[in-house]
């Protein structure tokens, strides 16, 4: 019948989604944080207002078809029907009784892996000087494994030094960052990845890549700009380390040639912007009959990384969901459930996300301007 948002002031400007029913249910979803997405909502919600909610495949496709002049091929079109999408999800199983991921076929796990996004530099110490010293790297690495994650993610592409327009990476540029992986990777005995930010030439990810291939990387993430896959394929294929990449691209025809080329090791793509629940599992099975596991990029609320944890869990060949909000001791409360522990994600079997917002929580962190969608009605 209807459907609202809320932007609310996280460590992003995370952006909740609600679509109301004649039924006396309401379904709540998540789109990725950006500038326009909510007049983009209200733009796909008016392609769906008086549909049945449970026909989830056809409304995505006919909101799709509905935004082209928006831009519906990629971009924030492409967010804010990820943000509806999952709504549905959550409404469809309210009214039919079932848990999202039954919705997409059942679950191939209980429990889902998640990796933390971790900082040494200016995001965890005074000391700007030797923030991005390799020690600096190691001990904020042994930090959040002491607090039980067994997965973590540095950024790697944090010297001001590097010409960042020429993509180019000097031979010291390289022994810098070799440091910081063997720093790293020495001191835990966690899993530990690092993202590049798409900031370098194919060449000097390769040589990047090759200088790291001694020691027990995870994954290297997106070296290379997103957009010529090519560039990437020869990336992936030049070196021995594990490459990941896939968070700026939208709905399966943008991951398609990286994942038939095999251009990447492990696809990431981000959920609540590559189009949704079942558009990220259709990608998670295309990506699986090339025998790439799919990773999830996430800098979602607890709401839309529980519904990452219900894609996770019907997604065979998932690997792990990212946890972008350690270092706001408020995330966890935006929902009323306890929904991770020990570095997991529990899948809930309730009806739909199985997770309920905390309202108090969301209207005390609105962004300026921003008022309070209605309440769901009580299922
Ligand atoms: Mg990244």
């Amino acid at each position: 019948t209807e459907v609202q948002t809320t932007r609310v002031d996280g460590n992003f400007n995370w952006t909740l989604v609600r679509v109301y029913s004649d039924a006396g249910v309401a379904g709540t979803g998540e789109a990725y944080w950006g500038s326009g997405v909510t007049d983009l909502v209200e733009e796909a919600a008016s392609r769906i207002v008086g549909e049945n909610p449970c026909d989830i495949d056809r409304l995505y496709t006919e909101m799709v078809r509905g935004l082209s002049a928006q831009g519906s091929i990629g971009g924030a079109a492409v967010t804010a029907i990820s943000g509806i999408e999952m709504a549905l999800h959550d409404l469809a199983g309210k009214l039919l009784g079932v848990p999202a991921y039954q919705l997409l076929g059942g679950k191939y796990r209980d429990e889902v892996r998640v990796y933390v996004d971790c900082h040494a530099g200016a995001h965890s110490t005074e000391d700007t000087a030797g923030a991005y010293s390799p020690e600096a790297y190691a001990d904020a690495a042994a930090a959040v494994a002491a607090e039980g994650y067994d997965a973590l993610k540095f950024d790697l592409d944090t010297r001001e030094e590097s010409d960042e327009y020429s993509r180019h990476l000097s031979p010291d540029d390289i022994a810098y960052m070799e440091s910081l992986v063997a720093a790293t990777t020495e001191r835990v005995e966690a899993d530990v990845a690092f993202d590049c930010h798409w900031n370098y030439s194919g060449d000097s990810a390769r040589r990047l890549a090759a200088a790291v291939e001694e020691y027990d990387v995870w994954w290297l993430e997106d070296p290379i700009p997103p957009e010529n896959h090519d560039v990437q394929r020869e990336v992936t294929r030049g070196t021995t380390t594990t490459i990941c990449a896939g968070e700026n691209l939208y709905r399966d025809h943008g991951v398609r040639q990286l994942i038939e080329e095999q251009g990447v090791d492990i696809i990431q793509p981000d959920m609540p912007r590559v189009g949704g629940m079942g558009e990220t599992v259709r990608i998670a099975e295309m990506a699986d009959t090339y025998y790439l596991p799919m990773a999830l990029h996430n800098v979602s609320t607890p709401l839309g990384t529980v519904a990452g944890a219900h894609v996770a869990a019907a997604s065979p060949n998932f690997l792990a969901i990212e946890y972008h909000s350690r270092e706001l001791d408020w995330w966890a409360d935006v929902v009323e459930e306890d929904v991770m522990t020990e570095g997991r994600l529990d899948v809930p079997d309730e009806p739909g996300l199985g997770v309920t917002l905390d309202r108090e929580v969301v209207a005390a962190n609105l962004l300026d301007g921003e008022t309070l969608f209605d309440p769901a009605p009580e299922a």
